[in-house]
């Protein structure tokens, strides 16, 4: 049988719009494995896959949040996700193009557990400089009650930076930076400003309290600042990636910003009164919070090391 073919229009205006569908149809049916819904991959893998356009992709469930971007170079990621899902994940990626480029937003194994499976099929890794040092060396986290062995040389970071970048790899721009001391010290949020995305990574957590590691520099009030300049990146319209959760909006990290900033603030002053943090949990300074964002036992018992840490930032206890 004779394979039927469309013929292209006549008129250049028509056929100029055609040949733009059928060019968006070829990239499209390139992404069809991305753009299974998650059903279609349940016997095979617990990743989801959540469209944001044509050429980007949301990839939930590898532990923490992977956004894919495919470009005409070939894919880049910002996030890995865990070890656990490396290899499901790069199984779903492989099907499409390579991955050239992998943005870790800071060092934990959630976000940078696919390192060496990627850096081994020729993967740049670009993150923060204290990230690069933190893969690099055992870390202990105290209140993790966790020692982390170093990664092997494979899985450090190629490129490094430490304040802000910008890429344009494969027609695709990209601008990222450094947040201060904030869920980490090496945290760095990634925006997409033509598609108007902006990757939190963990400094921004959706539906319940974001997680302070000050076993790696993390503290509550960097987390503030973090937010307020998110808040500058992002418009009303952007369409803001966490670390973890669903496609959030400027008005939930509004939110969070209003959150962190009143709850640094009571910290401070219960600090002020000689509190330990047992005595600050009591104390329930999220108390009108905890409903949207659940338990704070966590970010407070976080928060109270960082306090001190940082006390001469806000005048001293005495
Ligand atoms: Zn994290």
């Amino acid at each position: 049988m004779t394979p039927k073919t469309t013929p292209l229009p006549r008129n250049p205006t028509n056929r100029r719009a055609f040949l733009k569908e059928l060019l968006a149809g070829a990239v499209t049916a390139s992404l069809l494995p991305l753009g299974l819904p998650a059903a279609a991959h349940a016997s095979s893998t617990a990743l989801n896959v959540v469209p944001l356009d044509d050429h980007l992709r949301l990839i939930t469930g590898a532990g923490g949040n992977v956004l894919v971007a495919e470009t005409a170079e070939g894919l880049l990621l910002v996030d890995g996700g865990n070890a656990a899902s490396s290899s499901e994940l790069l199984k779903l990626l492989g099907k499409v193009r390579p991955v050239r480029v992998l943005i870790n937003t800071h060092w934990h194994p959630d976000q940078t557990g696919s390192n060496e499976a990627l850096a081994k099929g020729g993967t740049k890794i670009i993150a923060h400089a204290n990230t690069k040092l933190w893969l690099s060396t055992e870390i202990d986290v105290q209140w993790q009650k966790k020692v982390y062995p170093p990664r092997p040389a494979i899985a450090l970071p190629t490129e490094i930076l430490y304040t802000q970048a910008k890429l344009d790899f494969g027609g695709t721009k990209l601008e990222y930076g450094h947040l201060p001391q904030a869920h980490t010290d090496g945290d760095l949020y990634v925006f997409l400003p033509e598609r108007n995305v902006l990757f939190t990574g963990d400094v921004m957590h959706a539906h319940a309290y974001p997680i302070v590691d000050w076993s790696t520099g993390g503290w509550i009030g960097g987390m503030t600042n973090a937010a307020r300049k998110l808040l500058d990146v992002a418009d009303a319209s952007t369409r803001i990636v966490p670390g973890l959760g669903p496609v959030q909006t400027k008005a939930d990290l509004q939110a969070q910003f209003d959150m962190l900033d009143v709850v640094r603030g009571r910290l401070i002053a219960l600090l002020k009164q000689g509190m330990s943090a047992a005595d600050m949990i009591a104390a329930k300074p999220t108390a009108e919070f905890d409903a949207k964002w659940g338990d704070p036992t966590l970010l407070i018992r976080n928060a109270y090391p960082g306090l001190w840490a940082h006390v001469r930032e806000h005048g001293g206890i005495l």
